[in-house]
């Protein structure tokens, strides 16, 4: 392991001098990935700057009936609070479908969003001598030809195929949440659909973060009317990172869908946003045939690899599985 220093930030205006200070600095909250890919020299960083003193670490209810989230909440935090389950039942769920109850004590939702792939060519880091744009930009993509059975059936381009690892920011892409940021030059803010870079041919540069900023948080708008639900394959019922998840909303009144909102996850380099899909629901029926066709038309524009075509049926059989659970939960109201 390289030698790197560490510094325990005392307030935002600290931290934001620190970063802004070394070009080799990285934000540290609960460690959890950043760590790891220092352990096989992926990240390799000349300073670690410990946000765990910052006021980032609350949840509060906005003047529109929202939630804004701190960037050092833990995931176990943010799954347990009252007011994320009552309104927001789908993010507590992707939050409690990831990880480990050790790992998300210690994970923030900031961390969340910025951890790596988990492609195995990139993790392997130095240990491996597979070419991994991503790792070493230029160098090419083993998964290609290689093990890309966890990888991308959407959106991914030649230079990388590889999927980002989130639950939660799955369901963040559902409920059109918001992420801030504070950069020396003041405070800014990026929709979570829009905060992940396309891949093309810098896999490399993975967010919209401007240099030197630091996630503050992420804002909620107002929850959409009727339930919502995180559903996630996996190959083990706990600890495994999903081959396809999804985070949908549903409003039905008198078996008309009124409003849809779905969001896929573990099938593109982003929580991968179903607009397709949404607009193929909205005003028809509330049904298994109309959920199967708006699933047909969002993945027809999926491109699977020589062995992740399954995804495509099990995306499928997601869609038409949560959205009837939804249509019957709304049925109830
Ligand atoms: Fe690297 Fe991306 Fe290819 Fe994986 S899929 S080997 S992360 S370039």
């Amino acid at each position: 392991m390289r030698e790197f220093r560490y510094h325990r930030a005392a307030d935002t205006v600290d931290a934001l001098a620190l970063l802004a200070g070394e070009p080799d600095a990285r934000p540290l909250g609960g460690g959890t990935n950043l760590v790891d890919l220092m352990k096989t020299g992926v990240e390799r960083p000349a300073l670690l700057v410990d946000l765990r003193d910052l006021p980032l670490d609350r949840i509060e209810t906005t003047a529109d009936g929202g939630l804004r989230i701190g960037a050092t909440v833990t995931n176990t935090d943010l799954a347990a609070h009252p007011e994320v389950r009552r309104r927001y039942p789908a993010l507590a769920q992707a939050v409690l479908a990831g990880a480990s109850g050790q790992l998300r004590n210690m994970a923030t939702v900031g961390g969340n969003l910025l951890q790596r792939t988990r492609c195995g060519y990139f993790t392997a880091g130095t240990v491996s001598a597979a070419p991994c744009n991503k790792r070493v930009p230029g160098s090419g993509c083993a998964a290609l030809t290689g093990e890309h059975r966890d990888h991308a059936v959407l959106g991914a381009s030649p230079h990388c195929v590889a999927v980002h690892p989130s639950d939660l920011a799955v369901a963040l892409a559902a409920f059109d949440a918001v992420v801030t940021h504070e950069t020396a030059e003041g405070p800014g803010e990026t929709p979570l659909t829009a905060f992940y870079r396309p891949v093309g041919a810098t896999p490399h540069r993975e967010t919209a973060l401007p240099p030197g900023a630091l996630i503050t948080g992420v804002v909620l708008p107002p929850a959409p009317p009727g339930p919502s639900r995180y559903r996630k394959v996996r190959d083990r019922a706990s600890y495994a990172f999903a081959l396809g998840s999804l985070a949908a909303a549903l409003d039905v009144r008198d078996g008309v869908v009124r409003e849809a909102r779905l969001a896929f996850g573990a099938v593109a380099s982003h929580p991968w946003r179903a607009r397709r899909a949404e607009q193929a629901l909205t005003g028809g029926p509330a049904d298994a045939a109309a959920f199967a066709a708006a699933a047909d038309a969002e993945l027809s524009a999926a491109r699977p690899l020589p062995r992740n075509g399954y995804k495509l049926p099990l995306l499928r059989g997601l869609v038409v599985r949560v959205l009837t659970e939804l249509a019957e939960e709304a049925a109830t109201r």
